[in-house]
């Protein structure tokens, strides 16, 4: 049997987290079996479906690399197909109108829930024989007796009592079906063999494949995701920092990165935590899926995506510190080298706009200097070892293949100093800081006429100082 899964996301939102996870899982188990994957918008609620969160649901895809195999189905352009199942349903006497107001709905729900028993309907309609009319919704007739039981691919078996669940709404009083019926039908119609989704759905798959069984369908098998929780242990929300997958991209982490932390987010082999996607594919299966909820952990992203920065062609890297100098609105000094930039921080940054933010006084201009570093590094005595490294550096001609820890070296032992002397006032005049990488890798990357142009302005806001 050819394995045929699908991602059925509602299009009210961004892709979250929890979303590309299920996606993924749903994605890697056709592959790993060599089937196929599909994607169906879940768009009959007219009201809360955009076409902008159709386009984010697409762009998270396509972001993580999660291609599907035929075109897009769309819920809203089927509706002919679900009326002609539901007229089929109610002419075998498998689904029946109901006119039952809210009011009275809502009655008997609190009668109920004050009980303490479960809300449901109470069938008042079901053999009622009522006909079509402007307020009608159309109930299926859900078995009164019997149970429905799956075996589920990550929680086992589950069996429910027919008798705990109530005729459920497959269409409303405008004729739109119901999330229960339409899913059922196009899984059906889609040849869909595993449906893998969060386990907030678990409670409607025995009414599903109740209507699998009345439509003498072949039911497929399910697998119920646990839902992912914050660090706090509640549910993930907004709350918790980024939950739109493209705010990832956003914040400067790599795709492959946010793709491998998201599979170890429920699933596991081992102790591994690295997982190229070839290799996800190759590993992943149901048995490794956790039955518990996984919770996110920012720190474990983090240290992923600096692995795979790591990792990454630095041409690459160069792109997208480009991309997001624009977005703060940098622009760069043409001389300036942008691979030596990404070289000197992707051991250190964790994600792109962490390397640009530790990179970026090379690529703008400084805007003063630290105060702290300041009061050690501006002393009076500062003037002197400035001025003999910027005559040091004036008599270069080849600044790429100068030795410019010579340099500095040659002017401590000029002026019989200790080495902060000449280092530090050097180190805060290039980068306005205290710390950071080494003055003469700071002044290879700068170019001479900027390293100059930089010692230069500290020796003038020296000299003004202390005049
Ligand atoms: N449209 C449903 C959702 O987004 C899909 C549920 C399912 O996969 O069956 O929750």
């Amino acid at each position: 049997m050819k394995v045929i899964t699908r991602f059925a996301p509602s299009p009210t939102g961004y892709l979250h987290v929890g979303g590309a996870r299920t996606a993924l899982f749903s994605y890697l188990y056709a592959r790993h079996h060599g089937g196929q994957f599909e994607l169906r918008i879940e768009d009959t609620d007219t009201e809360r479906s955009t076409e902008a969160s159709v386009n984010a649901i697409f762009e998270g895809m396509n972001w993580l690399g999660l291609e599907h195999d035929s075109e897009v189905k769309y819920q809203s352009k089927n509706l002919a197909r679900y009326h002609e199942v539901i007229e089929q349903l109610l002419a075998n006497d498998q689904a029946y109108y109901c006119d039952c107001s809210k009011a009275r709905l809502d009655e008997m729900r609190e009668a109920q829930m004050k009980k303490g028993e479960k809300p449901r309907y109470d069938g008042k309609c079901r053999n009622a024989g009522l006909e079509k009319s402007a307020d009608t919704i159309i109930r299926f007739k859900t078995p009164q007796s019997g149970e429905v039981h799956f075996k589920d691919g990550v929680r086992g078996d589950i069996t429910v009592a027919n008798a705990e669940l109530d005729d459920l709404v497959i269409a409303r009083a405008d004729g739109m079906p119901t999330y229960n019926f339409s899913v059922v039908i196009d899984d059906a119609d889609m040849g869909i063999t595993h449906v893998i989704r969060g386990d907030d759905h678990i409670n409607n798959t025995p009414r599903q494949i109740n209507i699998y069984k009345a439509l003498d369908l072949p039911v497929p098998e399910f697998a119920h995701v646990p839902m992912i929780l914050g660090d706090d242990g509640a549910r993930l929300s907004k709350r918790h920092g980024a939950v739109s997958v493209m705010q990832y991209s956003d914040d400067g982490y790599l795709p492959e990165a946010v793709l491998n932390y998201l599979v170890r987010l429920g699933w596991s082999h081992g102790d591994q935590e690295l997982f190229s996607k070839a290799e996800m594919i190759e590993l992943f299966d149901l048995s490794g899926v956790n039955k518990a909820p996984s919770a996110f952990n920012t720190t474990k992203l983090n240290w992923i995506n600096q692995q795979y920065l790591q990792q990454a062609d630095d041409l690459r890297l160069v792109g997208l510190v480009q991309k997001r100098l624009e977005t703060l609105g940098v622009h760069l000094p043409t001389e300036l080298n942008l691979t030596q930039v990404v070289e000197m921080f992707k051991e250190r940054a964790h994600t792109i706009n962490e390397l640009v933010d530790l990179g970026l006084f090379l690529l703008q201009p400084l805007d003063g200097y630290d105060e702290k570093a300041e009061k050690k590094a501006f002393k009076e005595s500062a003037i002197e070892p400035l001025q003999a490294v910027i005559a040091k550096c004036e008599a270069i001609d080849d600044w790429a293949g100068a030795d410019l820890h010579q340099l500095i070296a040659d002017v401590v032992a000029e002026l019989e100093v200790g080495f902060g002397k000449v280092g530090m006032p050097v180190r805060l005049a290039l980068s306005g800081q205290a710390q950071g990488p080494a003055n003469d890798e700071i002044m290879q990357v700068l170019g001479k006429d900027e390293t100059i142009n930089r010692l230069q302005n500290a020796l003038s806001y020296l000299t003004e100082k202390f005049s």
